[in-house]
Order: C-alpha cells, then structure tokens, then sequence
C-alpha cells in the first residue's frame, strides 16, 4: 500500500488542532479495530496506518518533524536513508544534511522532492463536492430589541447555484468535453531537473484546473462559473437575552456550494446599541437611581424604570450612598435556560446645590441637632484618627 499523508489517513487537514487529532484518531481507531472488523485484512492495513498516523502526530516532537520535513523528518528509513543521529536533530538526518552546503533549507528540498504528492491528495479533487463558504453580517439592535427579542430582516448577497446551467457552468443545451491536455484525469506529467537528477511529478492540469473537463461555449449568465451572488433576504429570529457581540448562526443558509456540496452557514454578529438609562451586566439589568438627601435619610417609596416598565419600589430609612438593591427576576432572560437575571439598582444621594440663606440656617439648625449616634461611620472614622495622632495605632 502506498503511504498516506497522516493527515489524510485521519481524514483531516494540514494543522488541524491536538483536539481534532485526538476525536479523529477515536473514531478511525474504532472503525477499524481488528475486534470489530475479523477477518478483514483491509481494516487491519488501515487500523495500522491509523495508529502509525496517530503515532506521530499525537507526539508534539514527531508532529513538528512530520509537518516540516513529511515522512522522512519521522522516519530514517524513508527517502534518503541516511545514517541515524546527526547534528541537526531531525533523526536521520545528520549524515545527509552534511552533504549539502550551508544555507539549503532541508524544507525546501523535501517540498521539491515529494511536494504535492504528500501535501494535501484528496483535498485537491476539484470535482468534490465543496461545501459553501460561511457568510458572516452584522446587525445593530436596540437594547430593548436585545432584552425582548425580535424578528428581523436581513438583505445578504449570497452565491447561488446558476438556474441558468444548474450549476455545469456550460451554455444550456450544451456539456462540459474532457479536457484533451490531461484526457479527463485532470492530472499531467512534468518532468524536472533537481539535484538528485531528472524526476517525473506530477501536477494539477493548468488547462482545466484538474477538473477533467473544459467548457467551449461557457454558459452567459455565470460566464461559465456555475455560480451568481444574488441578493436574498432572510428573515433572523433573535431571542430574547442576546448580548452585544454574540453570533446567531442559521445553519444552511450561506452560500451555495459546489459540485453538489452543501450550503454554509450564515453567521449574524449582533452589535446591541446603549441605552439611556439601563445598563447590562451579563444577564442582569443595572440602573442607578438618585435619591434626596431625605429620601435617603426618611426612607421613600419611588418609581423604578425595569425593562417591563416602571414599577414602585421602597428604599429603606437609613439608606447610604452607593447601597444597591437587588430586585430578583426583573434582568434579561437568560438566552440558554429558563428564567431571568436580576435588576440591580444602585442609589446615589444628590447634595443639593444653590442654598438660599434661609435653607442653609434650616440645614445648619437641624446638623446642630444631630449627635454621633446619628453619624455611625463619622464617629469611628474620627475615632481612629484619634487614634493615629496619639500613636496607639
Ligand atoms: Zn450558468
Ligand atoms: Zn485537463
């Protein structure tokens, strides 16, 4: 059998993450456990690529090798055969990097001598079938919008498949004719002078893009592409709770793919405009209130803007500065699970400004009146700089 990119062996693609090595492995491993598969030579051919595949690219150390250098920066044996150890640390490598002379770049040279072949396979059919590409928009939404939720329409332009070609991308009436470079493999030949003498490649056909195929009258509408933008407009359900910089994603609804692949995604970035007066926080509404000097002091009941409108609320006696009160169930609605966040409302005490004479002999009168039990955190603030002054800290 001939060796397969370990990439490719797990069906992933070049600089795909530990994590998807890992589910990869799992679930290849499984497929074609010997347990599972008796008797099936084949399975047992692919459970050892696997593993070897696994092997290497589930060590950090071997999978840095592998990526620069392919089999060979894995595998002394592979290639060039050189002798083990060496200077350079790539394992096999010693003997033979030393034959070259300074400044050759040992990537470049593996690239020319088993590039293409090595890098990718698969991935370059252009007849697969290709999955539409995501489209990702952004929409602006009030805050009120945000909280309650809303229906909204988008206008994308989006790629279709042609109606005109249905998608062949040749003049209706007419077909695609095998390419006569590469006689419908979508592949060539080409032989190349490298250091190690003349060798034959082979590469992706230029005249029809390693399809196979070329088209003589290309069809008027797509100008031959199989595929138009057009603009749609798509109707996208915000639920309620949705915050600033969140993505609502409509699976199927991106742009069309190609030789029957399926669409993208569309990707909606919600940006969620300030409000005057709310703020959030998470799922929890914040409102700061201001009070009277003697609201705060006496106690009140006052209004209190929620996102469900106003509503009656009382502030203690006694209340300072900067409390807040936390009203249960009045924030947002929580986007994944039942329920609501919460309204925190924090108060601020207004100073009044401006006395007039009279005011202020009213004020100065009643401070008169007022002893240090009136004034719990002034006495103990003074109390302790007392203290500091008389050294007893
Ligand atoms: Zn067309
Ligand atoms: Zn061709």
């Amino acid at each position: 059998m001939e060796k397969r990119d370990y990439y490719e062996v797990l069906g992933l693609q070049k600089g795909a993450s530990d994590a998807e090595i890992k589910k990869a492995y799992r679930q290849m491993a499984k497929k074609y456990h010997p347990d599972l598969n008796p008797d099936n030579p084949e399975a047992e051919a692919k459970f050892k690529e696997v593993n070897e595949a696994n092997d290497v690219l589930s060590d950090p150390d071997k999978k840095a090798r592998y990526d620069q250098f392919g089999f060979a920066g894995v595998d002394p044996s592979y290639g060039a055969g050189a002798g083990s150890g060496g200077s350079g640390g790539f394992g096999g490598f010693g003997g033979f990097s030393g034959g070259f002379s300074g400044g050759v770049d040992l990537g470049d040279i593996f690239d020319n001598i088993f590039g293409g072949g090595f890098s990718g396979g698969s991935r370059s059919n252009p007849n697969a079938p290709r999955r539409g590409s995501d489209i990702v928009v952004s929409l602006s939404i009030g805050f009120m919008e945000a909280c309650k939720g809303i229906t909204h329409d988008i206008e994308i332009n989006r790629v279709e498949t042609c109606e005109e070609c249905g998608g062949s991308g040749a003049k209706k009436g007419t077909t695609a004719k095998t390419c006569p470079d590469c006689r419908g493999t979508g592949k060539v030949n080409v032989r190349q002078q490298t250091m190690f003498g003349m060798m034959q490649t082979t590469k992706t056909c230029g005249k029809c893009g390693g399809k196979g195929k070329v088209i003589d009258t290309p069809c008027p509408a797509c100008g031959g592409n199989g595929v138009s933008q057009k603009k749609t407009t798509i109707t996208v359900n915000i639920p309620a709770g949705i915050n600033d910089g969140q993505t609502i994603r409509l699976a199927g609804k991106g742009n069309a793919g190609t030789n029957g692949g399926s669409r993208g995604d569309l990707k909606v970035r919600i940006s969620v405009r300030p409000d005057k007066v709310f703020e959030r926080d998470g799922d929890n509404i914040l409102v700061e209130v201001p009070l009277t000097y003697t609201q705060a002091a006496l106690g009140a009941e006052i209004d209190i803007p929620t996102i469900d409108g106003s509503m009656k609320f009382t502030i203690p006696a006694g209340t300072q500065p900067g409390k807040v009160f936390t009203i249960k169930g009045k924030g947002v609605q929580h986007c994944q699970r039942n329920g609501r966040g919460d309204q925190l409302v924090s108060v601020f005490v207004e100073v009044p400004t401006n006395l007039n004479k009279k005011q202020k002999e009213a004020l100065q009168a009643f401070e008169d009146t007022l002893e240090g039990k009136n004034y719990s955190k002034r006495t103990s603030f003074f109390d302790k700089i007392k203290d500091l002054f008389n050294g007893e800290q």
